[in-house]
């Protein structure tokens, strides 16, 4: 079948297998061409199959030389429908792993529910016996609970209704946006689906299974930002689940013998999850125009190889006051965030595409789907119905 994208709103509903490998190995290829890791052996990523879990999967394996599972939540290809990108990521992934002689098994379900925790659990135990380190890097707009009520999550301030600038990703006008407040029940859902719980529900079961390394990490994924998103990010809905977030790493530290837990603060990027947060995306092209000027920018890949080196392997793991690991910090730099600042003042209609990086936004989120690699022939006839050799074999 011919492959097009068919983008509606900020997602794309078709995903192009040639272009999502080529997308994975370009990430691989990155992670080869770095030191080696000396770090985890015996990883779980759970959200492993885009953004900054795969990332997290890629590093792991290719620098550490690891053994990774991965949880996703995709879905493969049913008639004309393509799978979905993370679904040809993951079959991607294993097939290079395999090509390394490196152990990739993926298991697809819901990783909230308890059925995905114990097929993990039983496969830890079947294969790898223990694993040294979790990463939890779940993005999800709703969680079903074990009573099966179903909690949906908000991106909404929490104080007064909020107005910046905006982006319309289908004509990149800027216009202005109003994003409304929360009701308690909002941000109590938001927190439910995207702080801790379920994180933690995740290290006490496999503490549980004795199917932690002692000494063993893990790690869970926040952004902070400058103040310009703190209205409807730090300060926002989501950015009181991810207060949430840093509380149950404190939990897991005090209560759950022999694992610690971090939260990293990673860089804003453009991944399927934040081109949904309004001001976010028009702020994440502005920042790319300043990042790359300094040739200072990172995607996923660059992040998350920096994530296991330079902290979390590194000889002294550095935090922040908070305990916070800091990847964000050269976003956060004062001279970026200071031309960022100036930018984002004067950007309109007529000069937006010099004062932001519109063509890297778009080009990041086509990559996202497996489009715009210019070395693949998107007028070639592809397989759709590619299968994930560990849940298909
Ligand atoms: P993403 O959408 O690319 O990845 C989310 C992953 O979670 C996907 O692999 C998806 O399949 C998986 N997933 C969602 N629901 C699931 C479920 N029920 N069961 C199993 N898997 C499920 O998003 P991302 O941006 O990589 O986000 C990952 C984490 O990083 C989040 O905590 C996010 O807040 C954080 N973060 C993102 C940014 C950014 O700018 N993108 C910056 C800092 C931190």
């Amino acid at each position: 079948m011919i492959v097009e994208p068919k983008v509606r709103g900020f997602i794309c509903t078709t995903a192009h297998a040639a272009g999502c490998r080529e997308n994975v190995k370009r990430q691989i290829d990155y992670v080869k061409s770095q030191p080696k890791v000396d770090g985890a052996k015996k990883v779980l990523v759970i959200g492993a199959s885009t953004g900054y879990g795969l990332a997290s999967r890629i590093s792991a394996a290719f620098g550490c030389g690891a053994a990774t599972i991965g949880i996703i939540f995709d879905k493969e290809a049913n008639g004309n429908r393509t799978a979905s990108a993370g679904w040809y990521n993951t079959a991607a992934f294993e097939e290079f792993a395999q090509q390394d002689g490196i152990y990739a098994k993926t298991i697809n379900g819901d990783a909230f529910s308890q059925e995905i925790k114990d097929k993990t659990i039983a496969l830890i135990k079947k294969d790898l016996g223990k694993v040294d380190l979790i990463v939890y890097s779940l993005a999800s707009p709703r969680r079903t609970d074990t009573d099966g009520t179903v909690y949906s999550s908000v991106l909404k301030t929490t104080g007064a209704p909020y107005t910046n600038k905006t982006i319309d990703l289908r004509t990149n006008m800027i216009s202005e946006i109003t994003i409304p407040s929360a009701t308690e029940e909002e941000i109590a859902a938001t927190v439910k689906v995207m702080g801790g719980e379920d994180w933690k529900d995740w290290i006490t079961a496999l503490k549980a299974a004795d199917v932690i390394e002692d000494g063993a990490m893990t790690v869970a994924y926040s952004y902070i930002g400058p103040a310009l998103t703190h209205p409807m990010y730090l300060n926002g809905s989501i950015g009181m689940a991810k207060k949430h977030l840093y509380k149950t790493a404190d939990g897991i530290n005090s209560q759950i013998a022999g694992v610690k837990a971090y939260v990293s603060v990673n860089k804003a990027l453009v991944t399927q999850s934040s081109s949904a947060i309004p001001v976010v995306p028009l702020y994440i092209s502005i920042l790319y125009k300043v990042m790359k000027a300094k040739g200072t920018h990172e995607g996923c890949i660059e992040q998350m190889y920096r994530l296991l080196h330079e902290r979390l392997y590194a000889p002294q793991l550095a935090v922040d006051e908070q305990g916070l690991i800091r990847i964000d910090d050269w976003e956060m730099r004062q001279d970026v965030q200071d031309e960022v600042t100036v930018l984002w003042q004067s950007i309109c209609d007529e000069n937006v595409k010099l004062h932001a990086d519109i063509d890297g936004y778009w080009e990041d989120f086509y990559q996202m789907f497996g489009f715009h690699f210019p070395n693949i022939c998107y007028s070639d006839e592809i397989e759709i119905d590619v299968k994930i050799p560990s849940i298909n074999e």
